[in-house]
């Protein structure tokens, strides 16, 4: 699959990366439990996109459950665990704010994409691909033109969900 190198993957963190906790927000890395079989998922995607990119909605900061520097630990944790699997995350971005901000980086608005592509200029939403568990996911992925994967419930081995669903699109889009 050499011809999809080109390609970005933008995953979702919770309920598809780590288990999400029902009415909760992921706050110290304890409660940070991957997902069966998605660290072996993505060490299997590592060297066949160009950029794999987090995106992920934490309101939690918004509502000061939690601070940005918790987060921070949170995320430099996964991507050292993310690597010593043999994967690699090349950015994670989150937005902080309320869903009644009405920011533009909140998923489905496009801004943490938007983003991602400034600090990577190569990125082609055209050639993308967004894995996520929500509709809100999806419709992100739909508003810049992205390949989308929804994977679905998270209690059944996300990670061969996630390799089996992109590659079939992948195999869809360019087999
Ligand atoms: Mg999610
Ligand atoms: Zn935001």
């Amino acid at each position: 699959m050499s011809h999809i190198k080109g390609w970005t993957l933008f995953l979702d963190r919770d309920g598809v990366i780590n288990r999400r906790l029902p009415g909760d927000y992921v706050k110290i890395w304890p409660q940070f439990e991957f997902l069966p079989g998605v660290l072996p998922a993505i060490a299997a995607f590592s060297p066949l996109f160009k950029h794999i990119i987090v995106v992920t909605n934490q309101q939690g900061i918004g509502k000061r459950l939690m601070d940005e520097a918790q987060l921070a630990d949170i995320h430099r944790r996964l991507k050292e665990t993310v690597a010593a699997a043999g994967g690699r995350i090349d950015a994670i971005y989150f937005c902080p704010h309320l869903s009644a901000d009405n920011c533009t980086c909140r998923k489905p608005n496009p801004g943490m994409a938007l983003q991602a592509q400034v600090d990577f200029p190569d990125i082609d939403f055209t050639k993308s691909v967004m894995a996520g568990d929500t509709a809100s996911d999806i419709q992100f992925g739909l508003n810049l033109d992205m390949t989308t994967a929804c994977i679905g419930n998270e209690d059944t081995a996300p990670g061969r969900r996630i390799i089996a669903s992109i590659a079939w699109l992948i195999w869809r889009k360019l087999g």
